[in-house]
């Protein structure tokens, strides 16, 4: 069965702009992101564009910063910096990755752990780790909405993760582990993939690289998730060799209109989070 991430997202939007009206009636404005850009790589466009189009869907209010390519870092800086000390900002993001040359590091560390919508920083990691709440990386948060929607228990399943990146890796393994399950995260120097990923109950697949996962890496009725995105002659194709590994597979995300989509959506919940947080302090 395919999890359309695309239709589990337009529900989670509705919900999201319901609580946004609610929001709004009750504090007298909009929670609002403020997303920066840096370049012309034209995915980052996509993506800030449709991050913008999804604030808009749900009644948020958006700011958006966007400079060229050679930009000063202390411009960069200097906008995050008035971002974080502004009232009316609820959640900030700096689109990544940045051109070379410039210190990605030094820039999300302006960021205040309560504005980081997406989750990145060092604070909203360490509270995943310890399974106390913060906030969750979006693209890993909404695979956990999506393996939601199988109504399939998670507990005691083998989960394995391949990819160990900040932002998608790990914080998705121990997402699975806060739930109970038993999780494996395999990476480019890990010995023996297909053993390990041929056990799994839940596979994971954040590598990117084009349809690197399989069939005979994938266990009868696994559940796969494909978060890759990768572009092959100008389509977009996932980590998963969809057409084969679907004949195996008990759940499976299509790539596009799978993860994607939910990516965006938890952005847009984080944000409305962090604007309720604050105006409950
Ligand atoms: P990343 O930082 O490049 O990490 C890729 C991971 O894959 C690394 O941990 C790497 O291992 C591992 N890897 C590479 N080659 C491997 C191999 N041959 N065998 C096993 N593991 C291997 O990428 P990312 O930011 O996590 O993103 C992963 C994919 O998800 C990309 O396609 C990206 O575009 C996509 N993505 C999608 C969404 C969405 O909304 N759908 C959001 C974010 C990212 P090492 O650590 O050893 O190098």
């Amino acid at each position: 069965m395919l999890i359309y991430g695309k239709e589990v997202a337009a529900d989670t939007r509705s919900k999201i702009k319901e609580d946004v009206k609610a929001f709004e009636e009750k504090y007298g404005r909009k929670p609002c992101l403020a997303v920066i850009i840096v370049g012309e790589d034209p995915a980052s466009q996509t993506y800030v564009r449709n991050k913008i189009k999804g604030c808009a869907e749900v009644g948020m209010r958006s700011l958006h910063y966007e400079y060229a390519d050679g930009v000063a870092q202390s411009e960069i800086e200097n906008t995050v910096k008035t971002l974080a000390g502004d009232d009316s900002v609820d959640g900030i993001l700096v689109q990544l990755p940045l051109p070379a040359g410039y210190d990605e590091k030094r820039i999300l560390e302006l960021i205040p752990d309560e504005k980081d919508v997406d989750g990145f920083s060092p604070t909203n990691l360490g509270l995943l780790a310890m399974n106390r709440p913060g906030t969750i990386s979006c693209t890993p948060f909404g695979v956990m909405k999506m393996l939601e929607t199988t109504g399939v228990d998670l507990s005691g399943k083998n989960a394995v993760v391949i990819g160990r990146s900040n932002t998608v890796g790990k914080p998705m393994a121990m997402l699975l582990l806060n739930s109970d399950c038993t999780v494996t995260v395999c990476h480019s120097k890990t010995k023996d993939l297909k053993e390990i990923t041929s056990r799994a109950d839940i596979l994971v697949a954040a590598i990117g690289r084009p349809k690197f996962v399989t069939a005979d890496m994938v266990k009868d009725g696994a559940i796969v998730i494909d978060v890759g995105i990768n572009r092959v002659d100008g389509k977009l194709v996932g980590d998963v060799d969809f057409e084969n590994v679907e004949k195996k597979a008990s759940f499976i995300t299509p790539v596009p209109g799978g993860v994607g989509p939910m990516t965006i959506t938890m952005l847009l919940a984080n944000t409305l989070r962090a604007a309720t947080a604050k105006a409950e302090r």
